[in-house]
C-alpha cells in the first residue's frame, strides 16, 4: 500500500476501498450541487443550550469560530414556526414532518432531535459557515472527545474501557455492534480532522492552506483512522440507498422551497444521488447487526449511548464546531434510524426536514473527506519527490 492508500475489503462493511473511491468520484460533485440548494443549505439548530453534563465556557480564539445566522427573509415562510402553528401539515404535500415533537426523542430516534417548529434556535446557512480550522484546541475539545469515546463503553461484554484512539486490534473479542459504534465515532473524528487540515489557517500569512503535516499527524499516519473514515461512509451510503425508493415514491413537493424551478432541480439532484448509490451495490449489510440473542437490549443501549453523544454536542465550546458536530451526529443518527428502526419497512419512515438535511450534508462531509484524502496522497507524493 502507498501512503493513505488502503485496499481490499473494508472490515465489517461489504465493499472494498476501491469501490468507495470510484463511487465517490461520481457522487461528490452531485452532492456538492445538492447541498448548495436552498432546501439543503439551511438548517435550524440551537447553539446556546446549556451543557447538560458540566460547566462549559465558550472558548473561541478566532473570529472564524462564530456562526453567522441566516436572515429571516431567506427562509421560506412555511418552514417557520410562526406559520406552522396555523398550517395543516398535510397541505404542504411533504412526507417530512415540520411539526413539533411532543418529546425530545421518539422510540425510533438515535439522537435527541431538535425540531424545526420549536421557537428556540436559529436557521444557519451552512454554505456561509464552512467546516474548517477554527483554532478550537486544548482541554475543552479533549474533554469532549474523551466523553464521546466513553459512550462506546456499554454492554456486558465491553472490554475497551472507552479508551481514546484504540487500534482496530482491540476489537477482536468485541461484538460487531460495539465495533460499529466505535468506528462510526472514530470515522466522524477522522472526517472532522481531515476538514480542519484541508482548510487550515496559516496564522503567519492569514491564508487558508492545505496542511499535510496536520493531516499526517491526525489521520494519515493512522491506518485505522483512515479505515474508519471509509467505514462511516459505507453506513451513510447504505442509508441513502435505503431511503432512495422512498424519496422516489413520494415525489410530490418533497423539497418544496416555494420556488418551482428550484424544487425541480433539487428533485433531479436527489434522483442522481440515489441512482449513483444504487448502482454501486451494497456497501453495508445492516441485517448482521442486532440479530443475535439479547439484541433488543443491545439496540436500546446503542441508542441511549448515541443519544448521549448528541447531547454532548451542546458542550462543544466553539460555535462553528458545535454547528457541524451537531449536524453530523444528527446525520449519522438519521442513517442509523433508517437502517435499524423500521424493520426494513420504508412506509413507516418518519423523518423531519432537519434530519434529511443533516443526513445529506453529513454524506457530503464524508464525500469531501474521501476526496481530501486523495489530494493529501498527491501532496505527499509530490513533496516526497521534491525532497
Ligand atoms: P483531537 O482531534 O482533539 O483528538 C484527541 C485524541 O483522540 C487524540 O489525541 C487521539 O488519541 C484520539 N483520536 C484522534 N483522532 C481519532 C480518530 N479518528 N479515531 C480514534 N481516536 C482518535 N476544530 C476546528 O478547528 N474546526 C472544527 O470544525 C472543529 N470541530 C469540532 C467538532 C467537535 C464535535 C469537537 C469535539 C471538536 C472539534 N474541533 C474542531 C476541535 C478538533 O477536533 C480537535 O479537538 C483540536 O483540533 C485538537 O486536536 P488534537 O490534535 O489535540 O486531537
Amino acid at each position: 500500500n502507498g501512503y493513505c492508500t488502503p485496499s481490499g475489503m473494508i472490515n465489517d462493511a461489504c465493499c472494498n476501498f476501491e469501490t468507495i473511491e470510484t463511487v465517490n468520484k461520481k457522487l461528490a460533485p452531485v452532492l456538492n450541487d445538492l447541498v448548495s440548494t436552498s432546501f439543503f443549505r439551511y438548517w435550524k439548530t440551537t447553539l446556546h443550550k446549556d451543557c447538560p453534563f458540566w460547566q462549559e465556557n465558550p472558548l473561541c480564539v478566532l473570529r472564524d469560530c462564530s456562526v453567522i445566522e441566516a436572515e429571516e427573509s431567506e427562509i421560506p415562510e412555511h418552514w417557520k414556526s410562526s406559520s406552522l402553528s396555523v398550517v395543516d401539515e398535510s397541505s404542504l404535500g411533504s412526507p417530512f414532518s415540520f411539526l413539533a415533537k411532543s418529546c425530545e426523542y421518539e422510540e425510533a430516534d438515535f439522537c435527541v432531535v431538535e425540531d424545526e417548529a420549536s421557537k428556540d434556535g436559529c436557521y444557519v446557512d451552512l454554505i456561509k459557515n464552512p467546516e474548517r480550522f477554527t483554532g478550537y484546541a486544548g482541554e475543552s475539545p479533549a474533554r469532549i472527545w474523551g466523553a464521546i469515546y466513553k459512550e462506546n463503553c456499554f454492554g456486558s461484554q465491553n472490554k475497551l474501557g472507552g479508551s481514546l484512539g484504540t487500534s482496530e486490534d482491540g476489537f477482536d473479542d468485541t461484538c460487531m455492534e460495539k465495533r460499529v459504534f466505535y468506528k462510526l465515532i472514530s470515522g466522524l473524528h477522522s472526517s472532522i480532522s481531515t476538514h480542519i487540515c484541508d482548510q487550515y489557517l496559516d496564522r503567519t500569512t492569514g491564508n487558508w492552506i492545505r496542511n499535510l503535516t496536520c493531516f499526517a499527524d491526525r489521520v494519515g499516519n493512522h491506518p485505522d483512522r483512515i479505515h474508519n473514515l471509509y467505514f462511516t461512509y459505507t453506513i451513510l451510503l447504505r442509508a441513502i440507498t435505503k431511503l432512495a425508493p422512498y424519496l422516489e415514491d413520494h415525489k410530490v413537493h418533497h423539497f418544496c422551497t416555494g420556488n418551482g424551478t428550484d424544487t425541480q432541480k433539487i428533485e433531479d439532484l436527489v434522483l442522481q444521488v440515489s441512482d449513483i448509490t444504487r448502482k454501486c451495490g451494497p456497501t453495508f449489510d445492516e441485517s448482521t447487526l442486532f440479530s443475535g440473542p439479547g439484541s433488543h437490549q443491545l439496540k436500546e443501549e446503542f441508542k441511549t449511548h448515541f443519544r448521549n453523544i448528541s447531547q454532548i454536542m451542546d458542550c462543544v465550546g466553539c460555535e462553528k464546531c458545535k454547528l457541524w458536530g451537531k449536524l453530523q451526529v444528527s446525520g449519522l443518527g438519521t442513517a442509523l434510524k433508517i437502517l435499524f428502526s423500521y424493520d426494513g419497512r420504508p412506509e413507516l419512515y418518519k423523518l423531519t426536514r432537519g434530519e434529511i438535511v443533516a443526513l445529506f450534508n453529513t454524506v457530503h462531509r464524508l464525500a469531501e473527506s474521501v476526496e481530501a484524502v486523495d489530494r493529501f496522497r498527491d501532496l505527499h507524493q509530490k513533496q516526497g519527490l521534491n525532497q
